[in-house]
């Protein structure tokens, strides 16, 4: 590994002219960080939209052959503002043309919308006085639309190598030679993890305005703790259950190399952020398990039938039902004679008649029973699974808290414990589990 550190800024880092200022200070405050991830400006106040929604908006206009001249005006201004305020040379103006000429010669959505990614990392290169590397040079998508992960990282690395210092815009890459493809909403960050991976980084730093990891839903539980140590495998169990702190493939990018994220907030610079590890370090002194989270409103299909327990197959007819109709089968439970799915709503109401008459013509049950109003929390810590009795503190808060639990499920890798409880408890479930997992 390389000692120096990929540093991604979230559009926040880039919404203003003293914002830009800050992520500079930042970046200087620490001479390992020597490569940087560019986001589109974000919006400056509650009535601003952000320059990469913007230019959504400004490339549908265009398609639909409405008038988009107040979308490209914004954007000029945006980037004239910050440009006078950071006090560069950089001529605006030529590129918002080439940006409408691009947009006469057909060069579609991603390559509008990655405008906002490409001129802000161009100024900022300026301001920093650093090299500016297209995505486009580095990033490579397959005509099928998915990453080219050979092409990208060999060209990436050799680009690079030569490359002490460069400000790299993020969310995408080029397909077709000519074309540009844009990753999914905040691609940023795959853009850092390629970059990280390719340079052999020490860490990969993300930078926003919301990234604190809590060990609790601030909504549910006053003040939770921030999460200082997670692991990756923790991290993803959260990102299941839509805590999503970055997408999924960031953390299958640097967990392949075990490249250190670094989690951390533009607000408060003092605080430390996140860091997520394959392991926890020795000195962490977190609790076993890192967090609570869960969703809310899930269905359990219950089938019963005499004599289930001795009939083969029947867990393949169930889950083939619901894959034809694309929903997916959350958990499953087997009694003796019951077979019980959880799936999610709105997606199997929406199916719901049509399913029932499947179950009950492959299977002919006795009963089967929809409950409704189903909430799954799960309990996420690595290793905790091994720990001796961590059921019996985990239900006796439940039961303390006189909730009914409906259903329970230990992940076979030992990273989390689902419970299921109605709706209406799930609240007071998170509060009981928390005082008892993350406090004790
Ligand atoms: N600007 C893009 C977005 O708003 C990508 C990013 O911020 O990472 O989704």
């Amino acid at each position: 590994m390389n000692d120096v550190t990929v540093s991604k800024f979230g559009s926040v880092a880039f919404s203003t002219p003293d914002m830009v200022k800050r992520t500079a200070d930042v970046i200087m405050s620490d001479d390992k960080r020597r490569y940087i991830i560019v986001s589109a400006p974000g919006s400056r106040n509650n009535e601003d939209v952000k320059m990469t929604d913007l230019l959504f908006i400004l490339n549908s206009r265009y398609e639909n052959r409405e008038d988009f001249s107040e979308m490209l005006n914004q954007a000029r201004l945006r980037f004239t503002d910050i440009v006078r305020g950071i006090g560069v040379n950089f001529d605006v103006d030529a590129e918002i043309t080439a940006v409408k000429k691009n947009l006469f010669f057909g060069k579609g959505n991603d390559f509008v919308v990655s405008r906002g990614e490409y001129i802000m990392a161009k100024i900022f290169a300026e301001y920093l006085g650093w090299k500016f590397i297209d995505a486009a040079d580095c990033i490579f998508f397959g005509r099928d639309g998915t990453l080219d992960m050979e092409k990208t990282f060999a060209a990436t690395e050799k680009i690079l190598s030569d490359v002490s210092h460069a400000v790299i815009p993020g969310f995408y890459g080029s397909v077709g030679g000519t074309g540009i493809k844009l990753f999914p909403r905040g691609g940023g960050d795959i853009t850092a993890a390629i970059v990280a991976r390719a340079v052999d980084a020490s860490l990969c730093e993300k930078w926003s305005e919301t990234t604190k990891i809590y060990s609790a839903d601030p909504a549910i539980v006053d003040n939770p703790t921030v999460i200082r140590h997670i692991t990756y495998e923790e991290l993803k169990q959260l990102n299941y259950m839509g805590v999503n702190v970055f997408h999924e493939d960031v953390i299958y990018l640097m967990q392949g190399i075990g490249i250190p994220i670094r989690v951390r907030n533009i607000h408060d610079v003092d605080d430390e952020g996140t860091y997520v590890t394959a392991e926890l370090p020795a000195d962490s002194h977190r609790s076993v398990a890192a967090c609570i989270a869960g969703k809310r409103n899930y269905r359990i299909i219950h089938i019963e039938k005499f004599g289930l327990n001795r009939l083969t197959g029947i867990g393949q007819k169930v889950f083939g039902i619901f894959t034809e109709r694309n929903i997916s089968c959350e958990h499953y439970m087997s009694g003796i004679y019951r077979f019980s799915i959880v799936v999610k709503n709105p997606l199997f109401d929406l199916k719901r008649a049509e399913i029932l008459q499947a179950l009950k013509d492959a299977i002919h049950p006795e009963n089967i029973k929809v409950e409704k109003n189903l909430s799954l929390l799960t309990i996420v810590g690595k290793g905790m699974g091994t720990v001796k009795g961590i059921f019996a503190k985990i239900f006796n808060a439940i039961a303390d808290a006189g909730i009914k639990v409906k259903m329970i499920e230990q992940g076979s890798d030992d990273l989390n414990i689902i419970i299921g409880v109605y709706d209406e408890d799930y609240e007071a479930a998170v509060r009981a589990v928390y005082g008892a997992m993350i406090l004790n």
